[in-house]
C-alpha cells in the first residue's frame, strides 16, 4: 500500500508474487485497484471480463471460482479488478461491516495459498482499508524521489487505525525503496533519508529505475519471465528472500 500512485506497489506486486512462485510458493494476486493495472501487467484485459473482484463483494451470487483466474505463471493466480470496483468504494459504504468485505471472501481460500498479495489503489479510501483489514502485513513501496516520505506519516497513521478498531493482527512487513537511480546525488539523497527515517523496517533489496518494468506492462508478464537474468528480476527474487525471511521470523 501506498496512497500515492506511481511507486511502483503494481510492478512489486506482479513481481514479488512471480519470484516467490519461482521459489515454490503458491500465489494469489489480487488486483485491488478500479485502473485494474494489475490485471492489465500480466496480460488481461480488465474491459472484456464479465466478473471480478468487485462481484465477490458486493453479491453472493459469484464463487471465488468463477472469478478467478491462472495467470501464465505456473502457481500464480489473480482476483482481476476493473473500472467496476470504483463503484463499490461508494456501495459499500452502506454495508454491514463495510471493512471486512474483502477480508470474509479471502478467509475462505487463504488456506489454498501460502501467499495473497493484495494490490492496492492510491488512495487510503474504504478499498485500502479493506485491504489493510484483510492482511496479516502490509508491504509500502517508496519511490527514491523528493516527495516521496511525503504522506508517509498519514499511511502509518491510517494504519494504526486499522491495527486499533479492525485488524489487531497487522504488522509492517517492511518499506521497500522503488526506482533507485545510482547515477543521481538525488536518488541517493532520498535513500539516506529513508533509512535515517526508518531503519531497520527498509528492505535491504533496492529496486532500481530500469525501462524493463515498463516494457513487462507491455508484454504482459512479469520481470522474472519477460527478462530472467535481468538485474532487475535478479532484485525482485532478493526481495523474495527477505519477505519470506521476515514472514518465518516473524
Ligand atoms: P503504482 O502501482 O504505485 O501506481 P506502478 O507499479 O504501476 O506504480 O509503477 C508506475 C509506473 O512506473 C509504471 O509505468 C511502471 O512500469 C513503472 N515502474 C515501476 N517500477 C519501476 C522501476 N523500478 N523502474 C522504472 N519504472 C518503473
Ligand atoms: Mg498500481
Amino acid at each position: 500500500a501506498n496512497q500515492k500512485g506511481g511507486v511502483g506497489k503494481t510492478t512489486t506486486t506482479i513481481n514479488l508474487g512471480a519470484a516467490l512462485v519461482e521459489t515454490g510458493r503458491k500465489v494469489l494476486l489480487v488486483d485491488f485497484d478500479p485502473q485494474g493495472s494489475l490485471s492489465v501487467g500480466l496480460g488481461i484485459n480488465p474491459h472484456t471480463l464479465n466478473q471480478s473482484v468487485y462481484n465477490l463483494l458486493l453479491s453472493r451470487e459469484y464463487s471465488f471460482d468463477e472469478v478467478v483466474l491462472s495467470s501464465a505463471i505456473d502457481g500464480m493466480d489473480i482476483l482481476p479488478a476493473n473500472i467496476d470496483l470504483s463503484a463499490a468504494e461508494v456501495q459499500l459504504v452502506s454495508e454491514v461491516a463495510r471493512e471486512l468485505t474483502l477480508k470474509r471472501v479471502l478467509d475462505r481460500v487463504r488456506d489454498r495459498y501460502d501467499f495473497i498479495l493484495i494490490d492496492c489503489a492510491p488512495s487510503l479510501g474504504l478499498l485500502t482499508v479493506n485491504a489493510l483489514t484483510a492482511s496479516d502485513k502490509v508491504l509500502i513501496p517508496l519511490e527514491c524521489e523528493f516527495f516521496a516520505l511525503r504522506g508517509v506519516a498519514m499511511l502509518t497513521d491510517t494504519i494504526a487505525k486499522v491495527q486499533d478498531r479492525l485488524n489487531a493482527d497487522l504488522e509492517l512487513l517492511g518499506i521497500v525503496a522503488t526506482m533507485f537511480d545510482s547515477r543521481t546525488l538525488h536518488s541517493r539523497e532520498v535513500l539516506a533519508r529513508v533509512l535515517e527515517a526508518f531503519g531497520e523496517t527498509v528492505f535491504h533489496t533496492v529496486i532500481r529505475r530500469t525501462v524493463k518494468f515498463p516494457e513487462t506492462t507491455v508484454a504482459g508478464e512479469p520481470i522474472t519471465t519477460y527478462a530472467s537474468a535481468s538485474q532487475a528480476a535478479d532484485s525482485y527474487r532478493m526481495l523474495a528472500r527477505e519477505v519470506l525471511a521476515r514472514c518465518h521470523a516473524g
